[in-house]
């Protein structure tokens, strides 16, 4: 498998291999055989051979029997990527938060598109280091200029243990979904592996490890790739910036030792997503419309935010209540900041984690707010319900009440109180109207974007 997996990784991001091999093609074993690729290309022809390709989820790939083995291990990495959605579940351990959880994962799945699908909503996340040495063109989520690192001494231990302590203790399993990195890369933060370890005690699953950086401190990545081997943990991910680099790679870790880790090939000008300093150079080269801060790029990838809960910046202290967005002029990093505050203790930390459960995680649109249909949704209103349309669903919403609640949250003109004062006056049941404007809530059809304290932010780069 390690050596399928250095095969593609070869003809993806290794334009001699690619013309190697279609030299040599009666004969590409000469060409593995080169690249110290132990497994036969003529095994697995529909991965790689033009003319097989279309053979690849079809019943005759079972005469290629190393295209099936891949096949196989590609949709159980897919299966568990689902799974993962599913560890961040809380009804039980916290109903509030897995409601606004959920309602965040079917706005994404509204909004995204296809890039839906990969994005597994952890509820939490730390950063180690303040802002990052890599300057990457791509970056998704401008990080900014690396001021320092969070040390591991006795002090920032504590603290460290602590909130992690907290976030087991409030999100339960939950707290499995974490990761320990953001706008930031891990190998900046030459502690990185013994707050890793600490995670894995405390909560009981090593985080996943990303870094754009596998050299800068070959020593820490050897660690982490050590507790990999030991703990197991989500693969790990290289971020590839060119040929040069994937070779140094391939030349300094073997086929096994990279099968934890998905090599992420970022093409030179395709950058994996269109949010961050990649949405800003194409603005810059006019391909983003102007005035229109939500369109999509062609690859209908505009975020690489994943995280629908908390966002903790070790070295500032400070905690982020975050979900996914499309990449706008809004939100250019490609996530809505909810609320932050900032802590000293692991105390003060639970203090505002809870505050900010209770201010914005509400079971019912609160009462004493506008209520109105998130923003991407056109509303038409029909005889006895009406259509909310997105980029990708079409809602149809029952709505028989005298006044229509349809076209007076569609106004925007009202809260929700004084919209079930209105109702109400016009003859309709108090209890079905609140039914009705909770069952949109929950499906995640009104718009909580309204408060503009955080909008104007770009980033850690320019704040
Ligand atoms: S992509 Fe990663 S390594 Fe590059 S600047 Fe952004 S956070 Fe740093």
């Amino acid at each position: 498998m390690a050596h399928i997996k250095r095969f593609l990784e070869c003809l993806a991001g290794d334009a001699a291999f690619k013309g190697a091999l279609s030299e040599n093609i009666d004969n590409p074993r000469s060409v593995t055989a080169r690249y110290g690729i132990e497994v036969d290309p003529m095994e697995m022809l529909p991965l790689w051979h033009s003319n097989y390709l279309k053979f690849y989820r079809k019943p005759e790939c079972a005469s290629w029997p190393l295209a099936v083995t891949w096949r196989e291990y590609m949709d159980e990495m897919v299966r568990h990527r689902d799974i993962l959605r599913d560890q961040g579940n809380m009804s039980v351990t916290y109903p509030r938060f897995h409601a606004w959880r959920e309602r965040q994962i079917r706005r994404c799945d509204d909004v995204l598109g296809d890039s839906a699908q990969s994005i597994t909503h952890p509820v939490i996340a730390f950063e180690l280091s303040e802002g990052c040495t890599g300057g990457c063109w791509f970056c998704g989520l401008s990080a900014g200029r690396f001021k320092g690192y969070y040390e591991y001494s006795k002090e920032h231990a504590d603290l460290w243990r602590g909130v992690v302590g907290v976030a087991r203790e409030m999100f339960g399993s939950a707290a499995n979904t974490g990761f320990c990195y953001c706008a930031t890369d891990p190998m900046d933060n030459p502690d990185y592996d013994r707050f890793l370890f600490d995670y894995y005690q405390i909560v009981g699953t090593l985080p996943q490890t990303t870094t754009a950086m596998p050299f800068k401190n070959l020593a820490l990545t050897k660690r982490v790739l050590e507790l990999f081997e030991r703990y197991r943990c989500v693969t790990n991910r290289f971020s590839v910036l060119n040929t040069a680099q994937l070779n140094q790679i391939h030349a300094a870790f073997s086929p096994e030792d990279l099968m934890g880790v998905e090599l992420v090939l970022q093409g030179k000008g395709t950058p994996k997503a269109f949010a961050g300093r990649a949405r800003a150079r194409k603005e810059k080269f006019g391909a983003v419309k102007n005035g229109d801060p939500t369109v999509e790029s062609e690859s209908d990838h505009t975020t690489i935010a994943c995280v629908s809960g908390f966002l903790v910046n070790m070295p500032r202290r400070r905690v982020q209540l975050v979900t996914p967005v499309p990449a706008s002029g809004r939100w250019p990093l490609g996530y809505r900041i909810v609320d932050e505050r900032f802590f000293g203790t692991p105390d003060e930390f639970r203090d505002e984690v809870q505050s900010m459960i209770d201010e914005h995680m509400h079971e019912s649109p609160p009462p004493n707010r506008p209520i109105r249909f998130r923003g991407d949704l056109q509303y038409e209103a029909m005889r006895h319900h009406f259509l909310l349309r997105s980029c990708h669903f079409e809602y149809q919403v029952p709505d028989n009440a005298a006044s229509s609640v349809g076209d007076l949250i569609a106004a925007g003109h009202c809260t929700a109180s004084e919209l079930v004062a209105q109702i109400v006056t016009d003859g309709a049941s108090a209890i079905s109207v609140a039914d009705e404007l909770d069952q949109l809530h929950m499906g995640g059809l009104l718009e909580e974007d309204l408060d503009e304290r955080f909008a104007w932010r770009n980033g850690e780069g320019t704040t």
